[in-house]
């Protein structure tokens, strides 16, 4: 799960870490109310879901409360197409009105989770700031990664040896020793998977200051954070996910126009790849798990049905602990509420097989039964 830089900053401000005096702001009104606050001279900056936002016009340096005002009409409202949003870009609906910093040097820091370590990693680098992916790409030399691990925790070593690599002045060990103890702490208690501040900068009095702030949290333990799934907002997020997640579905929206109903992660990878390699493209990767109840697989089948680019939809079950009657009880359940308009190609195998063909047989919907998964899948590709 993600959250604003504003959320972000107020997450690390109680662990510790400060940054400048700002203020969220969801009108033109109360950005120029917050830019009074702060003097007129300020940064009035998007609030969205991803990074990138200075290159694309969302971070904007003002120098009166006025100028805040327009400025905050013009970007509330408007589409910020970032390197990371993808061409549809994100609608502003949130503004941060904070303190201009005085920036000597920007750095890029960050602690991540390490797959290959299975631990942690600070990743860290002297060139931060909004060129990071070019030097990431161009220069990956100038990137330092000090693993860290959990069951260790962060060591002053460590740190020592991230800030040598750096650069940082002495004066400045201390206080980026006490950072990165509290972003440890913050990143275990929190169960996050990434604490990103880019930039970390040296101000013109030789302090350091964090400018931007990136937090994300293990979605699988969200359940042990209420107060952290409170940040949560909806609006960054894609519908029909939104939707997905009420019912605990595993589905991931592509740009494809196959949707597809499998259960099983791996099945419905497979299911993907299969479609693929016969000419067609998968809307979704869906997987509505083992347990599933009809209800569950209803609200499956009526996120496909609702997709406009659906031109079809390949159900592909494999009974194991997941029965077919239950998914065939779903299927039904959702077509009667919103109708079947493009073909349906369905593959059931193994738990009550044959009672759930007996359940879409009688339901009078027009079905495409296919034997085997290949079959399916060119069934599938050749109706769209
Ligand atoms: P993004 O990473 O989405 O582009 P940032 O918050 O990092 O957004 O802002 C982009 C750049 O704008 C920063 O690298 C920094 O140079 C500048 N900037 C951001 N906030 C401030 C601020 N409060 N004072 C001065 N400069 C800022
Ligand atoms: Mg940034």
């Amino acid at each position: 799960m993600k959250i604003h830089e504003y959320q972000a900053k107020q997450l690390l401000a109680s662990y510790g870490i400060g940054s400048p005096e700002g203020y969220l702001a969801e009108n033109a009104q109360e950005a120029y109310e917050a830019a009074v606050k702060l003097g007129g001279t300020c940064v009035v900056k998007a609030q969205i879901h991803s990074g990138g936002r200075g290159k694309a016009g969302g971070v904007k340096l003002v120098k009166s409360a006025q100028e805040a005002k327009e400025v905050s009409e013009k970007l509330l409202g408007s589409t910020l197409v970032t390197k990371q949003t993808g061409p549809e870009g994100k609608v502003v609906n949130k503004l941060f009105v904070t303190a201009a910093v005085d920036v000597e040097k920007e750095f890029y820091l960050s602690l991540t989770v390490d797959n290959d370590g299975a631990g942690l990693v600070i990743i860290a680098s002297a060139d931060g700031g909004t060129e990071i992916e070019e030097v990431a790409e161009k220069n990956p030399e100038r990137i330092i990664k000090q693993p860290v691990s959990v069951m260790m925790g962060m060591k002053d070593y460590q740190i020592r040896a991230v800030a040598d690599a750096l650069g940082l002045p002495n004066e400045l060990l201390k206080p980026f020793n006490a950072m990165m103890k509290n972003m440890y702490k913050l990143f275990m208690e929190k169960d996050c998977s990434l604490i990103e501040i880019n930039p970390l900068v040296i101000t013109g009095e030789g302090e350091l200051c964090v400018l931007d702030a990136k937090v994300t949290f293990d979605d699988n333990a969200m359940f042990r954070h209420p107060d952290m799934a409170l940040l949560r907002d909806i609006a960054e997020e894609n519908p029909k996910e939104v939707e997905a997640s009420k019912y605990d579905l595993n589905y991931i929206q592509l740009e494809g126009n196959i949707g597809c109903m499998v259960n099983g992660a791996g099945l419905a990878m497979a299911t993907m790849d299969i479609i693929q390699s016969c000419g067609g493209r998968p809307a979704n990767f869906l997987d509505v798990g083992g347990g599933a109840t009809a209800e569950k697989v209803a609200g499956a089948f009526e996120i496909l049905l609702s997709d406009s680019n659906v031109k079809a939809i390949m159900v592909n079950i494999f009974g194991g602990i997941m029965k077919c009657d239950i998914i065939a009880e779903g299927i039904v359940e959702a077509a009667k509420k919103l109708g079947v308009k493009v073909p349906l190609v369905v593959r059931l195998e193994g738990t009550n097989a044959n009672l759930g063909k007996e359940i879409l047989d009688k339901s009078g919907l027009d079905i495409i039964s296919a034997g085997d998964i290949a079959e399916a899948a060119r069934l599938s590709v050749a109706r769209v």
